[in-house]
């Protein structure tokens, strides 16, 4: 099987947006968690997107990664990879964007390559260079005050820049609306002057078929959600997609019981399993037991195991604020919360052992701390439930299963109906 679009991701969160982009785009993607071993059996797919967490770790490491999912991907077939980072640019000066790009450029020997992180329906334009968030450039942005990387500096090109050992150029907007061939003779002009990397406006949505159709035919691309969508656009268009239909539920139903876990604490999450209270058997943890042992993670199996043949369940571990401040404030915040998602993997980890092969997830944490304990190498994106959440199809277990991970805040009051509606 020979895949037409490599993906490195620098989080998981922004490997999942990425794969669904690209599948509502068109094209059948599989989404990994981690580098996969040389063995994993993939499906039919258009696109990979390797999903790492190399956006705050030291630069070498970045890079080191990075390299080992690249050769995995060229491996597989990929022509052309895309280093998938935040649309915000998330960075300092000392990586990671730019040494990781440096290194994949001088694999591939590519002369220059194009980077942006537009993506106009989200807000993210990028115009002379400069990065907008809503309004706002990115240096008067929330990102202004970020803990881990704040963006003092809205100049892309002067970002990259102090962050890679090429020189960095632009191609303006001017030149994109004019189109693919005068953004190539632009990147000629520029790599004629030593440029290996240049920043490419792009405002509005059309913008992106552009940079996506000139970027398919470089090795390498730089940037968010966005590119992703235009070299999506670039591959159906050039007949180069081979499946035409990007949906997990085309496979063969999953089937047996089916449950769901909310470790979320949102407004959202606690509407959605107020609902779902209406509909299925709700068991509402103690999360005082569940930091203090194993004790609740074997009643909510158990409670679990009469109800199951009935038909769904729901288990939440959510509480309104009060309840969760008084949690932390005795246990502190990251031992309370780590405790609890460790918890909720338990009791996935039983479920799952019990023959639950359906299962929906409410936390990003959480189901971090899911998947993570389920040990799967990875998924097959399908249909969306709510805007950013698909279905998913695990890859290379033992047995298929069907998830739905859902940040806290993501999907209507009926989620949890509406995923399992879509989990046959
Ligand atoms: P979200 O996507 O809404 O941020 P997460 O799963 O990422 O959800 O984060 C929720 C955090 O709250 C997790 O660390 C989880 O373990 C923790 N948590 C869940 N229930 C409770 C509770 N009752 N009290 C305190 N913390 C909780």
């Amino acid at each position: 099987m020979t895949i037409k679009l490599g993906c490195i991701a620098d989080d998981y969160t922004g490997a999942s947006d990425l794969a669904n982009t690209l599948t509502r785009a068109g094209l059948r993607t599989v989404q990994t968690i981690g580098v996969p071993a040389d063995n994993l059996a993939l499906p039919e797919v258009d696109a990979v997107v390797v999903s790492l967490k190399s956006r705050s770790i030291e630069a070498h490491l970045a890079v080191a990664r990075s390299r080992e999912a690249e050769r995995w991907l060229r491996g597989r077939g990929a022509d052309h990879v895309l280093f998938k980072i935040c649309s915000t640019f998330d960075s300092t000066d000392a990586g990671n964007i730019g040494p990781v790009m440096d290194a994949l450029r001088a694999d591939c020997g590519e002369t220059i390559l194009l980077v942006t992180p537009a993506f106009p329906e989200t807000g993210r334009t990028v115009y002379q260079g400069h990065l907008f968030v809503g309004h706002v450039p990115l240096n008067e942005s929330p990102l202004k005050d970020h803990p881990l990387n704040p963006m003092h500096d809205a100049n892309l090109v002067r970002v990259l820049s102090r962050q890679s050992r090429t020189k960095i150029g632009l191609v303006d907007l001017a030149t994109v609306v004019r189109g693919p061939e005068a953004v190539r003779d632009r990147l000629a002009e520029l790599a004629g002057q030593g440029v290996g990397a240049a920043i490419i406006d792009a405002v509005f949505d059309a913008d992106l078929t552009t940079v996506g159709t000139v970027a398919l035919t470089h090795r390498v691309s730089v940037g968010a959600s966005g590119i992703g969508l235009g070299l999506a656009r670039a591959l159906v268009e050039s007949g180069g997609a081979n499946t035409g239909t990007a949906d997990a539920a085309d496979g063969a139903p999953v089937g047996g019981p089916a449950a769901c876990l909310a470790g979320s604490c949102s407004q959202a999450t606690l509407g959605q399993i107020a609902h779902a209270e209406k509909i299925m058997p709700v068991l509402r943890l103690d999360p005082e037991q569940l930091v203090a042992g194993k004790d609740e993670v074997h009643r909510a199996l158990a409670w679990a195991g009469e109800c199951l043949g009935d038909g769904p369940v729901l288990i939440a571990s959510s509480a309104a604020p009060d309840q969760v401040a008084a949690v932390q404030a005795r246990h502190g915040r990251d031992a309370a919360g780590h405790a609890i998602e460790q918890a909720m993997a338990d009791i996935a980890e039983g479920l799952v052992q019990t023959g639950v092969r359906r299962l929906v997830v409410a936390g990003g944490e959480t189901s971090g701390a899911v998947v993570d304990r389920l040990k799967i190498p990875a998924f097959l994106v399908g249909p969306e439930i709510a805007p950013g959440v698909p279905v998913l199809r695990t890859v290379g277990t033992t047995s298929e299963m069907l998830l739905a991970l859902k940040s806290g805040n993501f999907g209507g009051p009926h989620f949890f109906l509406d995923a399992l509606g879509l989990m046959r």
